[in-house]
């Protein structure tokens, strides 16, 4: 869940997924979309797919235990090197060093290897980390060593003169805490996408995505990107023949939404669109939901924003309607 955002803003949601998803077999038990839609928002959705197929497996091989050994643990969906020792350190107490890009900084630094501060140099760094590492309170060194990255030993102005490791530090001791530098960040990608807000007895049309793939398994207005050279109402016109087998009348642009993914940036035109001709069921299946209902499907977070734009829109037609409902009644009782 801490990926992408801060502790503060995280800790409601995961005292809000505690509470959806109290133990392993509950968890294990739970419908996939369920899950989605308790972590929408959060990104990295495979994250979430991976904790219910772990904690499935975790019931059917383990009975219900979260296993204590590496091989046993590394094995399952979503555990790779660094998860599987924090969970043994922290969990279970075993002599296991976690690297992420915070320890990989610090232990680069108190090594005194210069260079980007890349898994490149892991095998070396383990090996030195491993001459201090601790037998007992394995996990209490490990977030020891995450918070000294987190808010001492930062990638740019370490606050070295307050640092505990100042006297053991080799960057520190030939001045060069500043040749470590972070791995540059990747570029994201901008996309434009156009969908499709289509409304029929009081109904939005939905579809859900594939069950592989980016996004996986959430659901989505239908729609999609803007292909070089297209106008939005190519784009629209051609993803709804593709993915609907309709043809459509575009309507009004209803908002612009920029929203910004791990890897990608994406700026979502939503137009008020009418079918010409009913839709058939394609790679995506696709269903019907009142405004209610919208929110009991997990949806990606630039949906979800237009899905707040409707339900207000929904809000102040109706107290429009009741404000001229009440001033017609009232000049009525007036003539009267
Ligand atoms: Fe980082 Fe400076 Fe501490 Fe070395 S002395 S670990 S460079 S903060």
């Amino acid at each position: 869940m801490l990926q992408q955002t801060t502790v503060q803003t995280i800790l409601p949601r995961y005292q809000e997924w505690l509470k959806a998803f109290p133990d392993v077999r509950t968890l294990a038990r739970a419908p996939l979309q369920k899950v989605l839609k308790a972590w929408q928002g959060l990104g990295y959705y495979e994250r979430a797919r991976n904790m219910r197929l772990a904690a499935q497996m975790i019931c059917e091989r383990f009975d219900g235990s979260l296993p204590d050994r590496y091989k046993d643990l590394i094995g399952l969906p979503g555990f790779g090197p660094y998860t599987t020792a924090a969970v043994l350190s922290i969990a279970f107490g075993q002599a296991y060093p976690v690297l992420d890009a915070n320890v990989r900084r610090v232990v680069m630094r108190l090594a005194g290897t210069t260079g980007k501060a890349n898994q490149r140099h892991d095998k070396f760094l383990l090996s030195f980390l491993s001459k201090f590492f601790p037998d007992e309170k394995a996990g209490e060194f490990n977030q020891a060593m995450m918070e000294l990255g987190a808010l001492v030993c930062k990638p740019r102005n370490p606050f070295c003169l307050r640092c505990p490791a100042q006297n053991f530090c080799l960057a520190f001791k030939s001045g060069e805490q500043e040749l470590i530098r972070a791995p540059r960040a990747r570029r994201s990608e901008r996309i434009e996408t156009v969908v499709a807000i289509i409304k029929e007895d009081g109904k939005y049309l939905i579809q859900r995505r594939p069950a592989k793939g980016l996004l996986a398994g959430l659901w989505e207005f239908p729609g999609g990107k803007r292909k070089p050279g297209e106008t939005h109402e190519e784009a629209l016109r051609r993803e709804i023949r593709e993915e609907l087998g309709s043809e459509i009348k575009i309507g009004k642009l209803l908002l612009k939404v920029n929203h910004a993914y791990t890897r990608f940036q994406v700026t979502l035109h939503a137009y008020e669109c009418r079918l010409k001709n009913r839709p058939q069921a394609g790679k995506k299946p696709f269903r019907w939901v009142s405004l209610r209902s919208l929110r009991s499907h997990p949806f990606p977070s630039g949906n979800a924003k237009i899905i707040n734009y409707l339900e207000e829109r929904a809000l102040i037609m109706h107290e429009t309607k009741r404000k001229n409902s009440l001033s017609l009644d009232w000049r009525g009782s007036g003539r009267g």
